[in-house]
């Protein structure tokens, strides 16, 4: 057992506080993490307010994490101290539910996600399945690395997965998820849209690769968007239903809208407006530990960074109220000094 210091919260809707608690060491198939890096997400609020079912209090919150492997437990191969990883949203796999006996572990009936199955990553050390481990590449450093294990994937594999060069997309929505999508997409080759409210981030998005700006306070964003010809793929990342609802019909015929921003409130589509266009509006949750070690690849290669303020462990709080205020610019990273 050694003693690291942790953000720990007492109860729903407490405050991120800092304390000591024991780690002990890594078990059968469990890695050991000394944590440089953990981005804080806007889902972490969640896990803060209570939102999600079966988690536990006293939490620790954090899934977007950076740091040197420490020590390993017995049967991990592939892994040894020294190794940089970064750990996500997706924080390990079972190996034997429906989803994995299909090889799709990132829909695992008993997922891990870090801060949810086990304590997170704004602490100073973490132990995690070795199977959540994705390798970061030369080039990144652990604060540009940790966004990828939640932020980037997310973004990154939609785009992958249904956009093709020269296709023009929307980006809605432009924050933490928004700015990392915007740089992905130009690097893939997308003529892309951001759409954003007011102006203020008109001027980054351009410099950022951006082919237009719809602001949605002054424009409709659904005809400003066929005016354009269309988006064969808009990315909601904005937490907004109404955003999102008013984006569909700015859907190509066969677009489709992927929903990032999670709210609980309804996003409306009538059979009307995806019917006769053949539109799709679907869900899509993070990526395996491969996946955020290819976003990760991908971006050493192409230059495509999260910009990040990096706030020190011990002033999580601050840095927490920062991100709800939406005042990050883009993303909050607890640093630990290592
Ligand atoms: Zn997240
Ligand atoms: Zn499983």
């Amino acid at each position: 057992m050694s003693i690291i210091r942790s953000v720990q919260v007492d109860q729903p809707g407490g405050p991120l506080r800092l304390v000591d608690r024991e780690i002990g060491e890594p078990g059968f198939g469990q890695a050991r993490v000394a944590i440089e890096a953990c981005g804080m997400c806007h889902t972490d609020a969640g896990f803060v307010n209570n939102m999600f079912p079966g988690l536990r209090f006293p939490l620790t919150p954090g899934h977007e994490i950076a740091g040197r492997v420490e020590a390993v437990g017995q049967g991990v191969e592939a892994w040894a101290p020294g190794d940089r990883v970064a750990v996500g949203w997706f924080g390990g796999h079972c190996g034997y539910c429906a989803s994995c006996r299909h090889g799709d572990f990132i829909h695992c009936q008993r997922a891990q996600v870090p801060g949810w199955a086990y304590p997170g990553g704004y602490a100073e050390k973490i132990i995690v399945p070795a199977n959540a481990l994705a390798r970061v590449p030369e080039g990144l450093t652990a604060a540009e690395a940790a966004p990828m294990g939640c932020a980037g994937v997310s973004v990154f594999n939609p785009l992958r997965r249904h956009a093709r060069p020269d296709d023009r997309i929307a980006i809605v929505g432009f924050g933490g998820l928004g700015h990392m999508a915007l740089q992905f997409a130009v690097q893939m080759g997308l003529r892309t849209a951001v759409v954003a409210r007011g102006k203020e981030k008109e001027e980054l998005a351009y410099k950022l690769g951006a082919r237009h700006y719809i602001d949605s306070l002054s424009e409709d964003v659904a005809p400003a968007l066929q005016k354009l010809g269309g988006a064969r793929v808009a990315l909601a990342t904005a937490a907004n239903a109404d955003v999102m609802t008013a984006t569909i019909d700015g859907l190509q015929t066969g677009g489709v809208l992927v929903v990032l921003g999670a709210v609980a409130e309804p996003v409306r589509v009538s059979p009307f407006q995806v019917i006769l266009q053949s539109r799709t509006v679907q869900g899509h949750g993070a990526g395996t530990a491969v996946e955020v070690e290819e976003a990760m690849s991908f971006a050493a290669l192409t230059g495509v960074r999260p910009l990040v303020e990096e706030v020190p462990l011990e002033e999580a709080q601050t840095g927490y109220e920062r991100m709800l205020a939406n005042k990050a610019r883009f993303r909050i990273v607890l640093t630990t000094g290592r």
